[in-house]
């Protein structure tokens, strides 16, 4: 490593500890949101996962998230009736037509 690149890295001592230790338990379910939207690099996501196999609480939030996002899903494809769709549609048409 030369002068300069050591000196670069002295200036900000916390981001080479960082770096190589386990996420905190702050940092990793602020990551969580973009881990559960695959939004993260391979190296990020196996940070959380293994901060999530060693923390607890962390891990609970991750499982609650995830399903609390299933539940989400589920829900919003279950509950639009094709029936209200087409009611929908219709009153579209009718206030389209009433434009002409
Ligand atoms: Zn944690």
């Amino acid at each position: 490593m030369s002068e300069e690149a050591a000196e670069k890295m002295a200036t900000r001592p916390g981001d080479d500890i960082m770096s190589s230790s386990p996420l905190r338990c702050d940092e990793a379910v602020h990551e969580l949101y973009h881990f559960l939207d695959g939004e993260l690099t391979d190296e990020k996501r196996a940070q959380i996962t293994m901060h999530l196999d060693q923390c607890r609480p962390c891990d609970a939030a991750a499982h609650f998230e995830a399903e609390l996002r299933r539940v989400i899903a589920d829900r919003c494809s279950d509950r639009v009736p094709p029936s209200l769709i087409e009611r929908v549609a219709a009153a579209i048409n009718e206030a389209e037509r009433h434009d002409d």
